[in-house]
């Protein structure tokens, strides 16, 4: 569900009509998807607006080609999975995606640290919020985790959950009313405050909109953080349906990057020496490998 009004669907049912002919690369999957809210969390979503380049603009980058080459598939995945796997990133930059996306603005404020992108986001001194809140499904509402600071446990029971929905839904609409007297000019009763003071009191799982540019490789990079385990559920949803919009538009990048970076463990020097020593058949303990405790542990467990 993207509760998109009906001027907002005709607008984007005219984009989708309008085709034009181009010497610039195009990629049918992408195109399929170009405009089109895909839904995320119970009322965000994400739009492809705009791209530039696919897996063959990153290949005639690196081999600084003048048309689109004449190699075989076959060599041109090899380059991107060497690319890919030696870091050598500068040819991932040629390619950039333009995403409009809706999401609660506390998933904001984290999505906005990745600085090398460009974003133009709804303005709220200028414009009205709508009145329309991020309200968790009661299994993604969990208890603290107790091994890790920054994540979450146990999902509530049910009765729990119901609770924490309703003090969630209250609140948020509670604010909203009294955002809405803020902002009411005085005529009809309201405080007339401006904009973009009564903002401040509005609940953080209201919804925000923005426009988000980015190259390739500080998209993977996004990726490389917010779709991995560890990402707060809430971004990570936006970032799986990021993952389906890379696929889309450069499959081989796509691949290079889920074998060699979302699907990787780095290895130390203490790690290498610890696993030699195994192979050689020698003894070797936590105390005496030169790694802590928790590296240690994530090491066999991703060996395991
Ligand atoms: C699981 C998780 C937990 C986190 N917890 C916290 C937290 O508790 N508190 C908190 O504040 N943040 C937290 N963050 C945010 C994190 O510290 C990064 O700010 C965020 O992930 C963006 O990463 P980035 O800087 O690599 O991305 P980008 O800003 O896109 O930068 C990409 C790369 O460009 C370079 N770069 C960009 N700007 C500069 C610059 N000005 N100077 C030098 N180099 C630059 C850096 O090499 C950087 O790695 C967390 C992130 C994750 C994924």
């Amino acid at each position: 569900m993207t509760d998109l009004t009906d001027t907002q669907l005709a607008e984007l049912t005219e984009a989708r009509s309008q085709g034009v002919t181009t010497l610039r690369p195009t990629v049918p999957a992408l195109e399929a998807l170009l405009f089109e809210p895909i839904p995320v969390l119970d009322h965000g979503f994400i739009r492809v607006v705009d791209y530039m380049g696919d897996d063959s603009a990153v290949v005639q980058a690196a081999r600084v080609s003048y048309g689109r080459g004449t190699k075989a598939v076959s060599e041109d995945r090899g380059l991107i999975r060497y690319l890919m796997r030696h870091w050598h990133s500068t040819p991932f930059e040629m390619c950039e995606i333009k995403l409009h996306v809706k999401l609660p603005i506390f998933v904001a404020r984290q999505w906005i640290r990745h600085r090398t992108a460009n974003v133009n986001e709804y303005s709220a001194r200028y414009s009205v919020m709508d009145r329309e809140f991020y309200i968790p499904e009661p299994q993604h509402l969990a208890v603290q985790s107790s091994d890790n600071k920054q994540g979450r446990g146990d999902v509530l029971d049910q009765d729990t959950a119901q609770v924490v929905r309703q003090i969630l839904m209250r609140d948020a609409h509670q604010n909203y009313s009294d955002y809405e007297f803020m902002i009411g000019p005085e005529e009809k009763c309201g405080a007339g405050l401006a904009r973009e003071l009564a903002r401040m009191n509005l609940t953080l799982n209201t919804y925000t909109q923005w426009y988000w540019k980015v190259d390739l490789h500080n998209f993977l990079n996004f990726l490389r953080l917010r779709a991995d385990a560890h990402a707060q559920y809430e971004i990570r949803a936006y970032a799986e349906i990021m993952m389906q919009i890379l696929r889309a538009w450069a499959p081989i990048t796509a691949e290079a990057f889920c074998d060699y970076r979302l699907g990787s463990f780095t290895l130390s020097a203490q790690m290498l020496k610890v696993l030699r020593r195994r192979m050689d058949g020698l003894p070797v303990d936590q105390a005496s490998s030169g790694l802590s405790k928790r590296e240690w542990q994530e090491l066999w467990e991703t060996l395991a």
